[in-house]
């Protein structure tokens, strides 16, 4: 099989490869062409994930075109933008049928959730590895960047959180599950389920948000450092799945809200009046602290003492250093 043989099959040929709305030319021509709504800023966002670095290197290929797009997707819904369409580079040390067969049908069972259309990409051979760039459209002045968090904000959470990182050691153990709750982590962790919907919600009513990729500390600090105040999380309000409070002592499950990584759920600051207002319209959400006046992240503990926890989010290049 030929590379343009491997892209027309796999690729140009998936559901999710069709023109439309915002996507005037799609895959076949040297570039694609978009048309964002009028008026309209367009987002994008780039990841690469490598094998043996993102992923393990023998894994479900269903799974891991999900998950590479799942991730990239909630970049888009950290910042409020509607999905327009994305693309995807692919690196691939032999082009096997069945490996592409199951990996394009993950990739188009994701893209279709998030109603994202493939609109390009490259194929090379080598190494295996994926670099998805999303890109999708805002209104001006309405996207959710980190900046813009004020003292008296209310953080709140999309949802439970522990899970990736709860799902970790399964996954890294090539576990397929052994029972409900186990089975529950590995889906949160293959197929993160991006807040497209609540990021549109947010615009004008959170005043920063972001996805939670390192873990609540380290993305928490992200904002506090963007906004130049203090966040303050209540430990005793950390949403968790029933899943990881079943798999997982308290402790543990609170290490891998803080510091776990891969829950994908968003993170965000908000005036209190407008808690109620996103909860009526049945979004859940959940606020786990609030913005005062200084820097970093607080943890206030279950007795109510307040401690400044070490950060440690995931850093590519300082193992070792
Ligand atoms: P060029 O040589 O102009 O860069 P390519 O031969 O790399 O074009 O790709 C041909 C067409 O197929 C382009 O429209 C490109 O965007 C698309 N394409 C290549 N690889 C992929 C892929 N993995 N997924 C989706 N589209 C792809
Ligand atoms: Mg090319």
């Amino acid at each position: 099989m030929g590379e343009f043989e491997l892209i027309r099959q796999y690729f140009a040929a998936a559901s999710c490869a069709r023109t439309g709305a915002g996507v005037v030319l799609g895959i076949g021509d040297d570039c694609a062409l978009l048309n964002p709504p009028s008026g309209n800023l367009v987002a994008v966002s780039t990841d690469t994930l490598v094998a043996g670095v993102h992923f393990p290197e023998v894994c479900d290929p269903a799974l891991l075109g999900q998950r590479a797009l799942g991730v990239s997707a909630s970049d888009l819904a950290a910042m409020g933008a509607s999905p327009l369409g994305f693309t995807l580079a692919i690196s691939l040390p032999q082009a096997e049928a069945d490996w592409l067969q199951r990996f394009a049908a993950g990739l188009n069972q994701m893209a279709e959730q998030c109603a994202l259309p493939l609109i390009g990409g490259d194929t090379t051979c080598g190494p295996l590895s994926l670099t998805l760039s999303v890109l999708g459209h805002v209104p001006p002045h309405q996207a959710l960047q980190r900046s813009g968090a004020c003292v008296g904000d209310l953080l709140c959470v999309s949802g439970p959180l522990g899970d990736g990182g709860g799902a970790l050691p399964l996954v890294l153990n090539r576990s397929l599950g052994d029972s409900e709750a186990e089975r529950y982590l590995l889906a949160r962790y293959w197929a993160p389920q991006p807040q497209l919907g609540l990021g549109v919600a947010l615009r004008g009513r959170a005043t920063a948000a972001l996805d939670i990729s390192d873990g609540l500390l380290a993305d928490c600090g992200h904002i506090a450092a963007a906004s130049q105040v203090c966040l303050v999380i209540d430990q005793e309000q950390i949403p968790y799945s029933e899943a990881l409070q079943r798999i997982y002592r308290p402790e543990q499950a609170l290490q891998y809200a803080l510091s776990g990584g891969d829950d994908y759920q968003l993170a965000f600051t908000l005036p209190p009046a407008q808690l109620p207002v996103l909860q009526a319209e049945g979004w859940p959400i959940q606020a786990i602290g609030w913005v005062e006046v200084g820097q970093g992240v607080q943890l206030q503990t279950a007795t109510g003492h307040r401690i400044t926890p070490a950060v440690r989010g995931y850093d590519h290049f300082e193992r070792g250093s």
